[in-house]
């Protein structure tokens, strides 16, 4: 008899200050079966190209200041003026169906999620910080993208050198190179966690 193991989901957390390629990394992940994509709330308005309900649910201040105050996000933050939040019950089935979630969040909402008071959501939580080369980098990168106002540009430059202090607090850094080599290490860190012995379980009685 083969032994056959079951586990929760892992739930993937990435910070990285705007502009550091953090949006195309997610992306060529979610193109992977690997996990489940969390869908994220904002009251930004939509940039060129972004589609509701793929890149964000768009939302007015009041509805997701209104789905926040009952309960409905597992975490919520003001970044660059407009709030952004991670809707529960999305990240919170999948956990349990035993599939791992990806979230593009800020240094806050990963701050509130380690301090969450919900077990299963605390001990599935892997969290990645992705590290800007240098600040000078991050400014071409961010220009590179324009999208941003030049305020905006200088308003996101700001948080992220403020940001990129709090590597520490998060179990990986990634020193960001190419997309292709972020990719791997990425990888590398999601394959490891897999395979942590604490987070199977045995299915006695199970052949594979
Ligand atoms: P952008 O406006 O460039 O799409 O995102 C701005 C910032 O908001 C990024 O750092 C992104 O990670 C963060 N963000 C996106 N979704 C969420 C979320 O659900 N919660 C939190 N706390 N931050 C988010």
């Amino acid at each position: 008899m083969n032994p056959v193991f079951r586990r929760q989901g892992i739930l993937f957390v990435i910070s990285a200050p705007s502009g550091t390629g953090k949006t195309t990394l997610c992306e060529n992940l979610r193109a992977t079966p690997d996990f489940i994509y969390s869908v994220s709330c904002t009251t930004r308005l939509p940039r060129s190209g972004e589609v509701d309900g793929t890149d964000y649910h768009f939302l007015s201040k009041e509805n997701f200041l209104s789905r926040a105050h009952n309960g409905e996000m597992l975490e919520y933050a003001l970044v660059h003026g407009n709030y952004y939040g991670t809707l529960k019950t999305t990240v919170k089935e999948a956990l349990a169906q035993g599939t791992d979630v990806l979230l593009d969040i800020d240094v806050q909402g990963a701050m509130s999620i380690r301090k969450t008071d919900d077990v299963m959501v605390r001990d599935s939580l892997v969290d990645v910080f992705i590290m800007p080369p240098t600040i000078e980098e991050l400014e071409k990168r961010l220009r590179k993208r324009g999208t941003e106002t030049e305020e905006q540009v200088q308003m996101r430059l700001r948080t992220g050198r403020e940001e990129s202090k709090l590597w520490p607090l998060y179990k990986y850094t990634i020193l960001s190179g190419s997309m292709e080599e972020d990719l791997i290490k990425f990888r590398a860190i999601m394959r490891a966690e897999r395979y942590l012995s604490r987070r199977l379980e045995l299915n006695e009685g199970k052949s594979a």
